[in-house]
């Protein structure tokens, strides 16, 4: 059952999901969260970087959605400038909003890829919807009000899978 955590794959921040490592796997969407994925949770705007990153897989025709559990507010704020589709209020893990942005990009399971920071929002939310699963580092050590619960369940989940052998990194 805890096997629904664990991501397919872990990287330490999201610009190591390039093109490339995409297009590798055969993934031609990404559905990516936005606090502590893309920036720090209390970080209004994007970092150059990450503007870059957005325009490099749009520029390759890689379907992105910025999909988050936060306010409409916060996630249009970030989303708007940088002209990106975005749910906000999305309420994973439950599968509804994966089923709505999976519709608008017209892809298989298997060619979409959910990216987040965590395991029991990001990772069971997009294994529970059978697409591919990437997760990432949190861009900070601290986290909203309603994430350190989350976090502390996560915690014990990872020194599960620590313990069985099924961790391929350190956290
Ligand atoms: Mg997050």
């Amino acid at each position: 059952m805890l096997k629904k955590f664990l991501p397919n794959e872990h990287v330490e921040t999201v610009l190591e999901i390039t093109p490339i490592y995409l297009k590798d796997k055969g993934i031609k969407g990404v559905i990516t969260d936005l606090d502590n994925t893309l920036v720090a949770w209390d970080q209004p705007e994007a970092t150059p970087e990450i503007k870059e990153w957005f325009e490099t897989l749009e520029q390759e025709g890689i379907h992105v959605t910025i999909m988050s559990n936060n306010s409409e507010d916060r996630v249009a704020k970030f989303s708007e400038p940088l002209d990106i589709t975005f749910i906000s209020k999305a309420r994973k893990p439950l599968g509804k909003a994966f089923q709505k942005a999976q519709e608008e990009m017209g892809l298989r399971d298997d060619e979409i890829a959910v990216v987040g920071d965590q395991l029991l929002t990001d990772v069971l939310g997009g294994n529970r919807s059978g697409l591919n699963t990437i997760l990432v580092v949190p861009v900070v050590q601290t986290d909203g009000f309603f994430t350190r619960f989350n976090r502390m369940v996560e915690r014990r989940i990872f020194n599960y899978f620590r313990k069985k052998g099924m961790l391929h990194w350190e956290d």
